[in-house]
């Protein structure tokens, strides 16, 4: 049995990660789970888990449940808040620690997850933005893997096995395009609705937006050039709407690998928490002559300037990922607030990061520092547009 902790158990992955290890039986024991406000499902969820420990947002919600813990006669220990997620990050007995949280917050258990040895299967791509060459070194230092979790990212290090990272040519990355590749619709007039009905996966309402804007894929493009060493622009993006091909990578010689099956984050879950081994199919196997057609296009990085900043945050490096993604962060979540129309969230980026020099540093602390002034500044910009 592997000990496993999950960071964000109530969110997309996390009940996902829950549901795959419920069906396996005995392979995985959950020791610690941290969430965020979603008390009923905590509960749930220590009933059917009987973690040792859990986390939730604020000290109110750890009371309620700790009380409600004692009546049962349970033995989990309620924590809360930053320290809360870094106690389930780092429990002694754990092997695996999925970290499955949404944003910037994920940063900081995520290190402390590396530091005391553990194998992390990562879901949480903001924090690899923010400061991926740090967390790579660290994990390089503690010898612990980084699996992940991302369905692209976890085709592409399958695609890789062994070879030498040397015969890298290119890493293509397939996205299904999202919602609007293919609408005439003006970007001003979609709502929170359009851009919520995602064509093919089924996920958390921020990437979700991610994915419509197509910043998801610029994140990603980032993600896989810290993952793989390989730098942007060997990493392109292609658009293909039946997400079968999760993505591809090109070797020196021509040859072109790419991982397939039918949609459903269940798999790169599977693969993460279970790596080295594969055992049994919990998905729909997949059926080429069935889906018959599989179709690929470039995407327009004019109509989708999400994807444009992106490229060129990463090109500057040093603290300017770190500052698109803190502003594009805010302004999704104002977006979804019914605040800002979709239109608005490149230009909110755009306004944040040109304001902001990028310094090349090594200290995490700069960093967060840079993404606290970020969301300030993409505050403040969306005031003066609303
Ligand atoms: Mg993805």
């Amino acid at each position: 049995m592997k000990n496993i902790s999950i960071l964000g158990s109530t969110g997309s992955i996390g009940t996902q990660a829950l549901d795959f290890i419920a069906k396996t039986k005995n392979e995985f024991k959950v020791c610690g789970l941290a969430a965020g406000t979603n008390i009923e499902l905590v509960k749930k969820q220590i009933v059917k888990f009987k973690p040792s420990m859990v986390s939730v947002s604020n000290k109110e919600d750890s009371e309620i449940i700790q009380k409600w813990c004692n009546n049962k006669k349970y033995k989990t220990k309620v924590f809360f808040g930053k320290e809360g997620l870094i106690k389930i990050a780092t429990i002694k007995e754990v092997e695996t620690v999925l970290s499955s949280v949404v944003g910037a917050v994920g940063l900081e258990p995520l290190l402390a997850a590396i530091d005391s040895g553990k194998n992390v299967a990562l879901a949480n791509k903001e924090s690899l933005v923010m400061a991926g060459s740090i967390i790579m070194e660290r994990a390089k230092e503690k010898n612990v893997a980084i699996l992940p979790v991302d369905s692209e990212h976890s085709a592409i290090f399958q695609c890789i096995g062994k070879e030498n990272k040397k015969s890298i040519k290119r890493l293509l990355i397939t996205a299904s395009g999202g919602p609007f590749y293919k609408s005439n619709k003006n970007f001003s007039d979609i709502t929170v609705e359009d851009a919520l009905a995602h064509p093919t996966w089924k996920m958390g309402r921020k990437i979700t937006i991610d994915s419509a804007t197509l910043m998801n894929k610029g994140l990603e493009a980032i993600e896989a050039s810290v993952l793989f060493g390989v730098p942007m622009d060997k990493i392109d993006i292609l658009i293909h709407p039946q997400s079968i091909v999760h993505s591809m990578v090109e070797f020196n010689d021509g040859c072109v690998m790419a991982q397939l099956s039918n949609p459903d984050m269940t798999l790169p879950i599977q693969y993460a928490l279970s790596y080295p081994d594969r055992k049994n199919c919990y998905i729909k196997r997949l059926d080429l002559a069935q889906v018959a057609k599989l179709e690929f296009f470039y995407p327009d990085f004019k109509k989708f300037q999400c994807l444009n900043i992106a490229y060129n945050c990463a090109k500057i490096g040093g603290t300017m990922p770190a500052v698109m993604s803190a502003a594009n962060e805010v302004a999704v979540r104002y977006f979804l607030d019914g605040k800002i129309k979709f239109n608005m969230i490149p230009k909110i980026v755009e306004t944040v990061i040109k304001k902001h020099k990028a310094v090349k540093t090594k200290d995490i602390n700069k960093i967060v520092e840079a993404d606290k002034r970020a969301r300030i500044a993409a505050e403040s910009a969306i005031l003066k547009i609303r």
